[in-house]
């Protein structure tokens, strides 16, 4: 049985374009860029040097905060440069490149692990956070801490199989695929986490999977499949949360809160390959679609790889796109160079011709209340709008516009075409700008005071 979430939309899923064909690995590129930020958390450290010689799988980089994942070669080859490259998220970040020798030798520390430490929960969560496994849905929240903040406190694991974005079907491959490997990596993760079971929520437009992993005997590994109606943003995680168990996530909460904890369906597969092949966590099946591309597919790539390459293997593109997005249509972010290498939570990569392009000069409200019907955060995006574009922040607090999960359901459902979506973001943004200026002001203020505190005891002192 199954709950309901506030809101949603049902946009067409334009999933027919690659999810019927099997997965192709892609070449590694001749030079791939590594950068030390490809997580949630802090960034790591590069633990080689300009000159060396790496093996696939080799740790490259790690770091010793709580919040973070190491990070591994996605190839063999030489370190040719340790520099701050473009990344993904439009920021300079410090990364290692690696020319590719093209012989994928592997690291030492590729190998299977023992069923005695599969069978020890925190043997399991080392192995997890050494693997550098992250939430590959898009999240990369370091899967390990997910699980060790969890502990005593989550009684409910979800399995993400959701896919509900437009065009990606990254994850519905990999369950029809690797559907035991699937389920064997929930299995561990079940019992890292010290739950009796998983649920594995999957919506109906992939009944195919569906049928195949029901035929594998899900019960044995602990595993409910929970099969759901289609409805848009139904894999963020706290509208999952509400599906499947009725609980809600209080604003500003974690999942743990309410006892939950959800893993992406392909984080579970990298738990499998973690443990019972020793592989870390380099590279994500990734959908390559969209209007502008030519050979729409699924491409199993590593991390750090150029869109441009990506793109070429897909046979380039059919018209000059206007819009390259990271992930979905609707959450996903736009991308203004092809040189950014993929990262570890990119499960998709989509271009868009300018024919599709839906925005209008003079965006315009006509007070129809789609979009406040279509917020599955029980939101006003009508108003938020207005108090973005007039810094009201009093505002923006009181209508709890850092509770914006960035959905897009409220542009998608707009007929005055306004861009409701990005208005949160930029005012999420603003109101985090001047939380953090308010809270270095408060510390400069404090620290100034004890300074001239200190000043008049040392003269009283001299005195
Ligand atoms: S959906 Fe668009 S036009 Fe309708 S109330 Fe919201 S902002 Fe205005
Ligand atoms: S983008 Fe934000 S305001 Fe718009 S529907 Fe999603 S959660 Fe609501």
């Amino acid at each position: 049985m199954s709950f309901h979430f506030y809101g949603g939309v049902h946009p067409d899923d334009k999933k027919s374009l690659t999810n019927q064909a099997a997965v192709t690995a892609l070449p590694p590129p001749e030079q791939l860029v590594v950068p030390m930020s490809l997580h949630i958390g802090a960034p790591c450290q590069p633990t080689v040097a300009v000159g060396d010689t790496v093996k696939m799988g080799q740790k490259i980089g790690d770091s010793g905060a709580p919040v973070s994942a190491p990070i591994h070669a996605p190839v063999s080859g030489k370190v040719i440069a340790i520099e701050p490259r473009l990344h993904a998220n439009g920021t300079m970040v410090n990364s290692v490149v690696i020319e590719n020798d093209g012989l994928d030798t592997p690291c030492e520390t590729i190998a299977p692990h023992s069923e005695e430490e599969l069978r020890d929960p925190e043997a399991l969560v080392k192995i997890i956070r050494e693997a550098g496994i992250v939430g590959m849905g898009g999240a990369t929240f370091p899967t390990a801490f997910k699980i060790t903040s969890g502990k005593g406190k989550v009684d409910t694991v979800i399995i993400n199989g959701a896919e509900c974005e437009p065009y990606i079907t990254s994850d519905h491959r990999t369950m029809l695929e690797h559907p035991e490997e699937l389920l064997k990596g929930i299995e561990l993760i079940i019992r890292a986490c010290g739950v009796e079971k998983a649920t594995l929520a999957i919506e109906t437009n992939k009944q195919d999977a569906i049928d195949l992993l029901q035929s594998k005997d899900p019960a044995k590994y602990g595993v409910e499949i929970l099969p759901l109606r289609c409805r848009y943003p139904q894999g963020a995680e706290k509208q999952l949360i509400q599906t499947v168990t009725g609980r809600e996530v209080p604003p500003g909460g974690l999942p743990a809160a309410v006892g939950c904890a959800v893993f992406n369906t392909f984080t579970a597969y990298s738990v499998y390959r973690a443990c019972y092949e020793g592989m870390p966590a380099i590279e994500r099946v990734v959908t390559v679609s969209g209007s502008a591309v030519q050979e729409p597919k699924n491409l199993l790539v590593r991390v750090g790889t150029p869109l441009g390459y990506i793109f070429e293997h897909c046979g380039g593109f059919r018209k000059d796109p206007d819009k390259i997005l990271m992930g979905g249509p609707m959450m996903g972010n736009a991308m203004h160079s092809l040189n950014v290498g993929t990262i570890k939570g990119t499960n998709a990569l989509l271009a868009f011709c300018e024919d599709e392009d839906k925005t209008v000069k003079n965006p315009t409200c006509i007070r129809c209340g789609r979009c406040a019907e279509a917020c599955p955060m029980h939101l006003l995006p009508m108003y938020l709008y207005l108090f973005e574009r007039h810094d009201d922040y009093a505002n923006m607090d009181k209508y709890h516009i850092m509770d914006c999960i960035e959905c897009g359901a409220c542009t998608y459902s707009c007929p005055g075409r306004l861009h409701l979506t990005h208005s949160c973001r930029t005012g999420k943004a603003k109101m985090t700008a001047k939380r953090n200026a308010e809270k270095a002001a408060a510390e400069a203020a404090k620290a100034k005071a004890e300074a001239e505190k200190a000043a008049q005891g040392a003269g009283k002192e001299g005195k």
